[in-house]
């Protein structure tokens, strides 16, 4: 089992370093390799994925990934900025597939914006395509606008798009998903208004017929993004493009209380994937030794799980988590009255401690 570790920026290396502390504590024999990318592969070698960081990840089996970014790297060039790596990964090892589980830990409903009542319990998985759509849709560009409400003024434009056979892989991920789960899929769009949208529902509907086990509906992103906060629990698999995904995602990771609590995988066809917390860099606190490094670690749980094919290992680091979470201790994105606030490392040592079998309890 080779990885390869991608620290990134900011509080990448310190929550990754939590990460592999905990892959390592595991009874496993695993390859791991660290590289430089985003914004401290840009300072060393002029790029923020140089070659052989890319050549590294393509020979791995998973790829796990801190996060890219800091606001010193805005104003370069954009094809030189730090979030260029993850497009650079995502589009050579062909990660089409996003899976980004919303699941609310028992003890930490009290950290959602939202009533106990509707968040208690909530665990929804939200499949978003990840390699089309408006993010890389040619053409598009800037222009003086030759008609139009302006005509004569600057402009600019971008495409969305979509084909068949994206649509398709994507539906079959999550008609499968949905398989081992409660058997549920709300495929998102826009069909109201959007040609790519009208051919999305259209695409989906006709795969949904190889899975009549599977109950399907759909729904208007606006809708989407309203029940998200409404009564989240209603969903089970959420299947959505790119854009819609991207903004859907988000608001249903804040529902559980921390973004620092959110893994995320990027899976290609043959189950090669990147592992990575969903929240970025988060500079602000870089360097202070108090990121979360849950998320990091829930996600080399889902390496385990989707690409290494060690679903106990996965399942074990999980409890881990719930039994740390138990115990009382928090970082100080999730920590309130009554819990025992610890910083990066000290949380990455309770989680390895109660796999091994120590008492985390302080
Ligand atoms: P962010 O997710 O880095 O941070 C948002 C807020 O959440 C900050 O207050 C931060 O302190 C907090 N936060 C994030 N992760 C945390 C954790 N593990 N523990 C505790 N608190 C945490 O988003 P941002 O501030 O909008 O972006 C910062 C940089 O990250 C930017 O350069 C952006 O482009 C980049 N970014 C990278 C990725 C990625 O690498 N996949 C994703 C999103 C943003």
């Amino acid at each position: 089992m080779k990885i390869a570790v991608l620290p990134g920026d900011g509080i990448g290396t310190e929550i990754t370093a939590e990460a592999v502390k905990v892959l390592r504590s595991l009874d496993l024999k695993f390859e791991m390799e660290t590289a430089l990318v985003g914004g401290a592969a840009y300072d060393a070698h002029g790029h923020p994925l140089p070659a052989a960081t890319l050549k590294l990840a393509q020979q791995a089996d998973a790829v796990l990934f801190g996060a890219v970014g800091d606001w010193k790297y805005d104003k370069l060039d954009r094809p030189l900025r730090p979030e260029q790596a993850i497009l650079g990964l995502r589009k050579n090892l062909g990660l089409f597939a996003n899976f980004r589980p919303a699941i609310c830990y028992e003890q930490l409903v009290g950290a959602s914006s939202l009533k106990p009542e509707l968040i208690a319990g909530l665990d929804i998985l939200i499949i978003r395509e990840l390699t089309g759509d408006i993010y890389f849709g040619q053409p598009r560009g800037r222009r003086t606008a030759v008609d139009g409400h302006f005509p004569d003024s600057e402009e600019a434009f971008d495409t969305m798009r979509y084909s068949r056979p994206e649509i398709e892989r994507i539906a079959h991920v999550a008609f499968q998903a949905a398989r081992k789960r409660s058997k549920r899929v709300t495929s998102v769009d826009k069909a109201n208004v959007l040609e790519t949208s009208q051919l999305w529902r259209d695409v989906v509907t006709g795969i949904g017929k190889q899975y009549p086990d599977v109950a399907l509906d759909h729904m208007y992103v606006d809708n989407a993004a309203m029940q998200l906060v409404r009564a989240p629990k209603m969903f089970d698999v959420i299947v959505t493009g790119n854009l819609f995904g991207d903004i859907l995602s988000d608001e249903a990771a804040m529902l559980t209380g921390s973004i620092g609590m959110l893994p995320s995988a990027s899976l290609n066809a043959g189950n090669q994937g990147l592992y990575e917390p969903s929240h970025g860099s988060a500079p602000d606190i870089a360097g202070k030794g108090i990121a979360n490094p849950l998320a990091t670690i829930l996600s080399a749980a889902m390496m385990l799980r989707f690409s290494l094919d060690q679903p106990e290992a996965a399942d074990r680091i999980e409890s881990a988590v719930k039994d740390v979470l138990a115990s009382g201790l928090r970082t100080a994105d999730i920590h309130s009255v009554g819990t025992k606030r610890v910083g990066t490392r000290e949380m990455g040592d309770a989680v390895v401690a109660s796999l091994t079998h120590k008492t985390t309890k302080s």
